[in-house]
């Protein structure tokens, strides 16, 4: 089995999910008393944030990279970046680093074309839905990206940033998005991607018949087949 090597706290409320299915899925493989082999270098998110909120992405990069030549000298044979957005940074990582980062967009797309998803709407933080570094990684496969309204961007964003990262799950947020999802498929959307990894916290499959597509999940999944190598 191979060392996950994963980079969390962005938040952590989500890594706390990244380690859950992840040790799950490695237990339905494998079954009796598996679990995953991984170490978590888990940062200080505060310092994060107040970087992106600069835009000093080079600065937050160079924590990443820190972060990840730790987990390299401890043993982990590949990297996870528990988070959508710093994956903004990973060209800057690869300079630095010699084990392979597992991209939450590669990962993403492949469940999608499996699905036969050409055309998906994504909703994250306001950098991964405005920005290219995420984005092109889906129209390089071939899929079409929609992304919701200044208005959907704002409050998508704010919902992040100010609830969900902090641990605040909102019922009329709740509301909001699912009428969000509901309007940006009746746009032509065949599914939606849960492109940060705290959105799968607030809202479920369950709660809507749009199919979503949920980030952390996919990840985590791939974290776990990746290091069992099916
Ligand atoms: N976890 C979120 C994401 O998947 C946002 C937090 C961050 O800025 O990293 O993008």
């Amino acid at each position: 089995m191979k060392t996950i090597g994963l980079i969390g706290g962005m938040s952590w409320e989500s890594t706390v999910t990244y380690y859950q299915i992840i040790n799950k899925t490695i237990k339905e493989q494998l079954g009796g008393f598996h679990s995953a082999k991984c170490i978590l270098y888990s940062v200080d998110f505060h310092e994060i944030e107040a970087l992106q909120t600069a835009g000093e992405w080079e600065k937050s990069g160079d924590i990443m990279v820190q972060a990840a030549l730790s987990l390299e000298r401890a043993g982990a044979d590949f990297i996870v970046i528990c988070t959508n957005t710093m994956h903004k940074v990973v060209g800057q990582m690869e300079k630095e680093i010699h084990i392979p980062v597992l991209h939450i967009a590669e990962a993403t797309a492949e469940v999608l074309i499996s699905n036969r998803i050409n055309k998906a709407a994504l909703l994250g933080t306001k950098y991964t839905m405005e920005q290219d570094f995420y984005k092109s990684r889906l129209t390089a496969k071939g899929i079409e990206v929609v992304i919701p309204d200044s208005q959907g961007i704002e409050f998508v964003n704010n919902t992040i940033y100010k609830e969900l990262c902090l641990g605040i799950l909102s019922e009329s947020s709740r509301t909001k998005l699912l009428n969000l999802i509901d309007s940006i498929a009746a746009q032509g959307a065949q599914g939606v991607i849960l492109g940060c990894t705290e959105i799968g916290l607030l809202i479920h499959q369950k709660d809507t018949k749009v199919p979503l597509f949920d980030t952390t999940l996919i990840h985590a999944q791939k974290a776990a087949r990746n290091s069992i190598g099916i």
